[in-house]
Parts: structure tokens; sequence; C-alpha cells
């Protein structure tokens, strides 16, 4: 499966994923509203149970649906022509909330709008409380002072609410730890794909890179070892040249994935010193300057006098500039690099800018994986190993520094390497 196929089926999971757990905060709240409304049609009738009870309305004609209210999320008033006596109203409110099945705890309060206060308050808890040792001390709050009432506080109602919702709730916790893990599992097999796609890419890389000396080694071995090469000095002296041409560009290239891999699993070691940062571009330059003759490029420094100061890990800051010129120099035809140095707020900038394929916008965010390197199809007439990149940015990351890259394809790219003075 190709890894933009596998791509869409992870972001059609993912958008699945989400539909359902919106579809399923939908559902639950609507069973909330729906246990809600359940529980307040209850007290409602227990209430009215109550009037029965207790013949505490005086006006008959009047309809019980005015005399009850609900002043908050967790009280119910209800309007009392004479006030109840205490023990019988907390016996009928339980025995009402046991027939209608109210079973959480309460607190009633008897409000006397001539003594302006309540003249007394009750916890009653529910049998199988588990808050009955919580009894709420706070006082009841006076919604109306100008009539005798009853206040009822229901201070679990909540947690009651989402009791009766225990359905609901275990199944959709379930379905949300199911679908977690379902994208977990996705994200890793995403990375596991990806990974093998640029390990397979870094292997032909790496076939590429070492064929192509190997087999001028061969054919330079081959011209030494015919019987006549001592009496031509001059073709042995080229064909030993080519020899160890070969052999240090492949002594290098391995001493730097050796150099990758060791780094791999500890942090770099950063020796900092103040530098000046003349002589460390001029040191990086002198690093590619075979490559600089063979593309016959045009460098140009744009620094101050003494290009400025500062402070990092000579070497590792040095490889850094050396890989950026690299690049600039293997992607671009006729390369014109500007390399740049200078102040910008708290850091210090290296800056090296080429004219060279560019990158795409899409691809930005990725040159600095390990391994990646930009598709061009089947043919990579460049070579490398997707490494280069990746490094400057752990040796910039271990010095709390930043890296801006601005590129038009076509046109040529911007590294800019941000160090702190402190
Ligand atoms: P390598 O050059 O060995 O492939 P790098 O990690 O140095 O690996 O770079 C990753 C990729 O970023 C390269 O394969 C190339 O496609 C792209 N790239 C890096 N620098 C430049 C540049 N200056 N111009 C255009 N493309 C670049």
């Amino acid at each position: 499966m190709r890894s933009s196929t596998l791509k869409l089926i992870v972001l059609f999971a993912t958008v699945v994923i989400g539909l359902i757990v919106t579809v399923q905060l939908y559902w639950l709240k609507k069973v909330y509203s729906f246990e809600e409304r359940q529980f307040n049609v209850n007290v409602v009738k227990s209430i009215r149970g109550l009037f029965e009870d207790l013949e505490m309305n005086d006006a008959p004609g009047t309809s019980l649906q005015q005399l009850i209210n609900n002043p908050g999320n967790n009280y119910f008033q209800f309007k009392a022509d004479t006030i109840p006596q205490k023990d019988s109203l907390s016996f009928f409110l339980q025995e009402e909330f046991a027939d209608f099945g109210v079973l959480t705890d309460c607190k009633l309060g008897a409000y006397s709008s001539s003594a302006k206060k309540y003249v007394y308050e009750e916890f009653i808890p529910t049998p199988a409380s588990r808050y009955a040792e919580i009894k709420p001390t706070q006082d009841l709050p006076v919604f109306s002072n100008d009539f005798d009432h009853i206040l009822l506080y229901f201070p679990h109602r909540h947690e009651y609410i989402l009791e009766q919702m225990q359905f609901w709730v275990v199944s959709s916790v379930v379905l949300f730890i199911s679908l977690i893990g379902l994208a977990v599992s996705l994200f890793y097999f995403y990375r596991q794909k990806f990974l093998a796609e640029t390990q397979k890419d870094f292997v032909n890389n790496f076939t590429h890179e070492f064929r192509t000396p190997l087999a001028v080694m061969k054919i330079a071995a081959d011209v030494l070892a015919q019987g006549n090469i001592l009496r031509q000095p001059d073709r042995l002296e080229r064909y030993s040249a080519i020899i160890k041409n070969q052999t240090e560009h492949l002594q290098s290239q391995v001493e730097r994935l050796l150099k990758v891999a060791s780094s791999e699993s500890r942090n770099l070691p950063i020796k900092k010193e103040n530098i000046e940062a003349q002589g460390l571009i001029e040191q990086a330059l002198s690093k590619v300057q075979p490559l600089i003759e063979e593309k016959k490029a045009r460098v140009e420094l744009k620094m101050d006098d003494n290009g400025g100061y500062v402070h990092a890990d000579r070497a590792h800051l040095e490889l850094a500039v050396v890989n950026l010129l690299e690049n600039a120099l293997k992607y671009s035809l006729h390369p014109h690099i500007v390399v740049e140095t200078g102040n910008a707020d708290k850091d210090f900038f290296i800056s090296v800018k080429d004219n060279g394929v560019g990158i795409e916008k899409k691809y930005l965010k990725s040159i600095f994986k390990k391994f990646y390197r930009v598709p061009t199809g089947d043919i990579h007439n460049v070579k490398g190993f997707g490494l280069g990149l990746n490094f400057v940015k752990r040796i910039i990351d271990a010095h709390n520094g930043k890296i801006r890259v601005s590129s038009l394809p076509g046109i040529g790219t911007e590294f800019r390497l941000f160090i702190p003075f402190n």
C-alpha cells in the first residue's frame, strides 16, 4: 500500500472516530437532559403527594403548578399556607420520595415570612446514601421572602442523575477507550509504514552511494593488474590516485554514518566557547572547496569586518554549516551561494542561501526527519542519505536554537540558523 493511500485511510478513520465521539457526546447530553426532566417530574409528584398528605393548600382552587417552582438547578420551592410540623413534614416527604423514586439526599427548610428566616431545617438522607455522613453544612439560600414556603435542596442531584445513566456512561467510557486504542494503533501503524519506507529509501541510497566508487575502483584495480603497467608509470600513478580518492570518499561516508549512528542514543556533547564567526565560515568553506571547484560555484560572504562572535560548540556548528553548504552546492545546477552572519534580537544568525532547485512547501516540514529525502520519482541524481539536515537540527536543538527555511521551487533555498547569545 502506498503511503499516500495509507494517509487517506488514516485521515478517513480519524474523521470517523471524531464523528462517533461527537454523536456519542450528543446522546450522552440528551440522556442527561431526559434523566434530569424525569427527576424534576418525580420531585413535583412527591410535592403534590405531600400537599394531599398534609392538607397544606388552603385554597384548593389554586393549581399546584403555580405553587411549586424551581429557583435553582438543585432547588425546589413550594408555598405553604401553614407551615407543617417538622417531623410530619420529613416523614411524609420521605414516604413520597420512596413512592416516586426520588432516591437522593435532600435538605429541607421551612421559611416563615413573618420571622424572615428558616424556622427549621432538616437533612433527609436516602437509606442507601453514600453521602449520609457528609451533611451539607451551608445555610439554605432565601429565594423569596414574602410568603411562607418550604425549600427542598438536593445537594447530590447531579451525581444521582449520572448514577441513573450508569449504563450509558459505562458504555461510552468503553467506547472511548476502544476508540483511543484504535487511534493509537493507527498512529503506530502509520509510523511503522513511514519508517519502513524511509528505511527502504535509505538502503537504496546507500547502495547507489557505494556502488559507483566500488565499480570505479574495480576498473582501476583491473588496469593495475595488467602485466605491462609497470612500464607505464603515468597510468600507474593515475589509477592509483583514483583508487586512493575513491577509498577516501567511501571512508568519509562510512565515518559520517558511524557518527550519526553513535550520536543517536545520547545527547550531543556540546562544549561552548566564543567563536569568531568569520573563521568558522572560512573553515567550513575550506571543507567543501573540492565541491565548489567541481561545480564552479560562486560564493559570496556577507558579514561585518570580523563577522561577529557566536557562543557555540565549534566542531558541531562547523559541521552544521558544512552540511548546509554541501546541500546548497548539491542541489544547485550553477551554484551562487550567499553566506551571511549577523545579529537578530537575542540570537546570532548564520544564513546559507542558494539559487538551486528549491523545495516544495509540502515537503518543508519533513526535510529534518532522519533518512528523509524529497521524492524525485525513482531517479535520485543527487546523492545523499537524508541525514544531513537531521544532524543540523540536532546540533541547533542542542544549542537551544532555531532553524528557519524559506524556499521557492526553481528559485532557491535559504536556511537560517539562530543561536542564542546566552
Ligand atoms: P541529503 O542531502 O543527504 O538527501 P539532507 O538531510 O541534507 O539529506 O536533506 C534532506 C532533503 O532536503 C534532500 O534530500 C533534499 O531533497 C532537500 N534539500 C536539502 N537542502 C536543500 C537545498 N539547499 N536545496 C534544495 N533541496 C534541499
